[in-house]
């Protein structure tokens, strides 16, 4: 029965806010009024299909403008959300927040190509990360705002706005994630994680399990029953967007997914790492009937994340101190968002390259994410997504 369904899901939607303490944040802007929002130059169009205004860029830049009267003192974040269409062909979002007409002094934000995904996107911005211009300030009224859109040269991308949100606030999460099952991530990464009761993900290619390198089968047995989750990082790990043919595609995940499945890993399943990051519209459709799928684009990710197929990570880059993956933590713990990390070994010595992560950095990092227990939680993908109601 359709009613009963809805209120179910009414029920485990609330439930899931408040597993993260979700406090609903207030509407700075609506980026619904087409009387009020202009096209202020470029070539390109303004317009409010479905009340919602959608910007379209032929190449050039095109900025839409409205007055406005609203200003960001005491605020914390704001959240920004929207739909792309070409996303690859997108090279930059920009937002003015301006205490004059002219745009003189305001405060800005931009989000290049680099953090764009397909469909859905959502940024959660530390309101004191605006980029300050002439004498803007967090506490001066805000009188004119501006988006400004930029497609590459010769190509054409248009974007819809969802409402601009301030301090909308949650607990942050930090996940820890494994690619590939290198038998470091057993004698490493679970041994040191385990003195703390933190649990992790590892993303397991089947094919390579038990082989030289790799994690054994009791290994993954051990890891499973501390409550980790075993994600599916494909059958052979092959590249799927190069697969000529879709039936291919579906083959290389299901394999995977069964083989989990068939040897009692059934808790994560149906989360796709997909490997090498890559993906395409055909793998997008295969990912329809699973749970998440997770790509290698870094960002803090939002929660719940806007496409459950494009979840973003933060990469552990080889040169990165632990203070920088630190400070992914602080960043997820102030947004409420989500750092994921993605680790492959665990390496004693100096790493050479991004499959490798020094060991002693890595238990910095770890007791650094339990020292900020009190503010964010140390979570499977699987209980993040739990958490999500997803
Ligand atoms: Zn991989």
């Amino acid at each position: 029965m359709a009613w009963s369904i809805s209120r179910n899901r009414k029920n485990i939607e609330s439930l899931a806010k408040l597993q993260r303490s979700f406090k609903k944040g207030q509407i700075v802007e609506p980026c619904s009024d087409s009387s009020a929002w202009y096209k202020a130059y470029g070539t390109g169009t303004v317009t409010f299909p479905d009340g919602k205004l959608r910007m379209m860029s032929a190449g050039t830049d095109v900025a839409a403008r409205r007055g406005c009267l609203f200003n960001l003192r005491g605020a914390k974040t704001l959240k920004i959300r929207f739909y792309l269409d070409n996303h690859t062909d997108m090279y930059d979002i920009q937002f003015y927040f301006s205490h004059d007409s002219t745009f003189t002094d305001y405060l800005t934000y931009s989000i290049r190509f680099w953090r764009l995904s397909a469909g859905w996107n959502e940024h959660i911005i530390d309101v004191n990360k605006l980029v300050v211009r002439g004498v803007g300030s967090l506490t001066r009224e805000i009188v004119s705002m501006q988006i400004r859109v930029l497609a590459y040269e010769g190509k054409t991308a248009s974007v819809t706005f969802d409402p601009i949100i301030r301090d909308e606030s949650q607990r942050g999460k930090v996940i820890f994630m494994f690619d590939d099952g290198w038998d470091s991530q057993y004698t490493e990464a679970f041994k040191y994680m385990r003195k703390y009761s933190m649990p992790g993900v590892i993303a397991v290619i089947p094919t390579r399990v038990g082989t030289p390198h790799y994690v054994t089968m009791a290994q993954l047995k051990e890891i499973y029953s501390y409550g980790w989750d075993l994600a599916n990082h494909t059958e052979n790990h092959l590249d799927l967007a190069t697969l000529g043919n879709p039936m291919l595609i579906e083959q290389e995940i299901s394999l995977g997914e069964a083989w989990l499945n068939a040897n009692g890993f059934s808790r994560a399943s149906n989360i796709v790492a997909y490997p090498f990051g890559s993906y395409d519209n055909r793998v997008l459709l295969a990912m329809q009937s699973r749970r998440a799928g997770r790509i290698v684009m870094d960002d803090t990710v939002t929660q719940p994340p806007p496409d459950k197929r494009l979840v973003k990570i933060q990469r552990a880059d080889y040169t990165a101190v632990p203070d920088k993956l630190n400070g992914f933590i602080d960043e997820a713990a102030y947004l409420g968002g989500v750092c994921l990390f993605l680790f492959h070994k665990i390496v004693s010595g100096t790493a050479a390259d991004n499959l490798e992560y020094n060991v002693d950095f890595f238990k910095q990092v770890v007791d650094y994410a339990y020292s900020r227990r009190a503010d964010i939680d140390t979570v499977t993908f699987s209980e993040w997504l739990d958490s999500c109601g997803m």
